[in-house]
């Protein structure tokens, strides 16, 4: 039993795979894998407006990422996808030029996830900060996915923003993460009106 098995992906087997890999190396690697990780852990935070990656600044300082901090980007447009991972993927693409809001999880009955776990209060307070005109609901074609972009809808409506959703072209149940560029540079271009 080792810390490995505790991340995303890595069952018992894997984990063992890998303290056997590093035992037969130079414990050069091992050194060198440590350090990185506490690196990782200290200079990187969840961004405290979007929840994306960002690197740590000076203390007491607001922990804001490169694409809140881009003055370049389009303040009327706010992306809204499930995971880093699917803003990553759109950022690839191109086709986005507003900046993002990350749930962090979708509505998922299956998995106990309701409505009122979602950050919908933390997202309501990022649009009353202004001026965003419009919230592109990019969470993945899947039950889940449209079940919060649905919610998301209901749940702002009356609001002075206008709420669509990705177009499909990305196939259903299929993850953003792993959607071609095209494809989803598309899908965000066709977007339509919820
Ligand atoms: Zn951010």
């Amino acid at each position: 039993m080792t810390l490995f098995s505790r991340l995303p992906g890595v069952g018992e087997k894997t984990a063992q795979r890998f303290v056997l890999y590093l035992v037969a190396q130079d414990t050069d690697l091992s050194r060198r894998l440590a350090d990185e990780l506490v690196s990782l852990a200290t200079h990187l935070q969840p961004c405290e407006r979007c929840g994306n990656i960002a690197e740590r600044g000076e203390l007491d300082a607001p922990i804001h990422c490169s694409i809140c901090r881009d003055e370049k980007r389009d303040a009327r447009v706010l992306c809204v996808v499930a995971k880093i991972q699917d803003l990553l993927a759109i950022e690839r693409s191109g086709a986005m030029r507003g900046r993002y809001f990350v749930l962090g999880k979708l509505i998922s009955p299956l998995e106990g996830i309701g409505p009122s776990d979602l950050p919908i209060e933390t997202l309501k307070r990022r649009l009353d900060e202004g001026p965003i005109e419009e919230l592109v609901v990019a969470t993945p074609p899947s039950v889940d996915g449209e079940a919060t972009a649905l919610f998301l809808a209901r749940e702002l409506a009356g609001r002075n923003v206008r709420v669509s959703r990705i177009a499909s072209g990305v196939p259903h149940g299929g993850d953003l993460e792993f959607a071609d560029q095209i494809t989803l540079g598309r899908a965000i271009e066709g977007r339509k009106e919820l």
